[in-house]
């Protein structure tokens, strides 16, 4: 029986764990999400929680009085979504949550020993040399839910002792992969939002497409597996078939395949270090035929160069080029800025931070308000 709590339930990731939770008879001890208080609420009822956090206020109170009838405690704001992620009587943490928003639950989890499994890959974009530090001083076991880390954590996991000398990280390219910057310049968001392979949340959905998607894997491999960017090679895989490989000191290349479904990476960080048998569809080789692989183009998707440098140039820049990226990508879902404007304005905040020695947690969220702001600022400047 594994305890879980799960930070971002209502969203894509969450729903998918609680498919498996509901599969598995998995006990859920606390949930947390944002504002959608409708499928917290059924998620309550199914599930039990002893404890719910709603980060938006009014969400809280609304669930609170549909709650009224049972015993679940629920409470709002960011120290809500903290103690779902503190509470006692779970074993792992689920962090779902999409953002920066979840990298105090991530730390807070961690201070109380309690094992992550990572969905929220910002957690170490901002801030992963603080947190891998936590993880060790706490004992505490960070199992990646992205499919591409999982596919890399599989394929170190051998018993066989090896130097690595590459990660191969794939990536399917979103949907427009192939296309020139011309053809790009008037993409609107409904032709953004469709991704070929993977149905998920609308902010990774929109950094697949522009590829900071692969630069933010790129900055979370470094931290999960302690190598650096020049040893990680991104490739676009189209078929999303083979979700990422390492290839050792021998040359021999070890991958991980699978058809596209987050719950077998989901399933695996929650019952590591054993697979479970599972019923998600099977793949057969046959039916796909052929596997692709492509260099990607990082003169048109300049997201994943701005990522790869900044996490070269360490210090703030990642949780810069991170803030400035979540904030144009709202400006981009209002409609407020051009497709191709998100990769500038990312490059451009990315920019204006300087590269400091040691920094906290402080610097970070500061780092992050101001790529904010000057994505903003910038943003006004387009208008023009
Ligand atoms: P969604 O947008 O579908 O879901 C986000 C979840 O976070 C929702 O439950 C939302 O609540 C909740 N949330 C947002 N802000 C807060 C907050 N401040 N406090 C508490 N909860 C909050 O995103 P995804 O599930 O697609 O992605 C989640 C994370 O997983 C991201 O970091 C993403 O990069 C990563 N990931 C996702 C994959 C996927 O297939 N979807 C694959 C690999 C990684 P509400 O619904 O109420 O707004």
């Amino acid at each position: 029986m594994k305890n879980i709590s799960l930070l971002g339930s209502t969203g894509s990731i969450g729903t998918q764990t609680l498919e498996i939770a509901r599969q598995y008879n998995f006990n859920i001890v606390s949930l947390a999400a944002n504002s959608n208080f409708i499928l917290a609420e059924q998620q309550a009822r199914e599930f039990k929680p002893k404890f719910i956090a709603m980060f938006n206020k009014d969400a809280a109170k609304e669930l609170k009085i549909r709650l009224k009838d049972t015993d679940i405690k629920v409470e709002s704001g960011e120290e809500a979504v903290i103690e779902a992620a503190e509470i006692s009587g779970s074993d792992i943490v689920l962090n779902a949550i999409v953002g920066i928003a979840g990298l105090r639950p991530t730390l807070a989890a961690i201070e109380q020993k309690k094992n992550i499994a990572l969905a929220n890959k910002e957690t170490l974009v901002t801030a992963g040399e603080a947190v891998m530090q936590k993880a060790k001083e706490n004992g505490v076991k960070i199992l990646p839910v992205d499919s591409e880390h999982s596919a890399i954590f599989q394929c170190i996991n051998s018993k066989i002792e090896s130097k690595i000398n590459k990660i191969l990280l794939t990536a399917s390219g979103g949907p427009f992969f192939g296309k020139s910057k011309d053809e790009l310049k008037n993409i609107t968001k409904e032709q953004a939002l469709k991704h070929p392979n993977w149905n998920m949340g609308p902010k990774i959905t929109i950094d697949s497409a522009t590829l900071m998607n692969k630069g933010l894997e790129v900055i979370e491999a470094v931290h999960l597996f302690n190598v650096s960017a020049k040893d990680i090679e991104v490739l676009v895989h189209k078929q999303s078939i083979l979700h990422s490989a390492v290839e050792f000191c021998d040359n021999s290349v070890i991958g991980q395949m699978g058809m596209p479904d987050m719950k077998i990476p989901i399933q695996l960080a929650l019952t590591y270090p054993k697979r479970i048998c599972c019923n998600t569809e099977k793949l057969d080789l046959t039916k796909i035929g052929s596997l692709t692989f492509a260099k990607p183009d990082t003169d048109t998707f300049i997201c994943l160069k701005t990522c790869i440098d900044a996490i070269n140039a360490g210090g703030l820049k990642p949780a810069a080029a991170n803030g400035a990226n979540e904030m144009a990508v709202e400006l981009f879902l209002k409609d407020k800025i051009k497709f191709l404007q998100i990769g500038e304005l990312v490059e451009y905040a990315c920019s204006l931070q300087k590269n400091t020695g040691s920094y906290g947690l402080e610097d970070v969220f500061l780092a992050d308000k101001a790529a904010r702001e000057a994505v903003l600022i910038k943003a006004e400047s387009f208008k023009k």
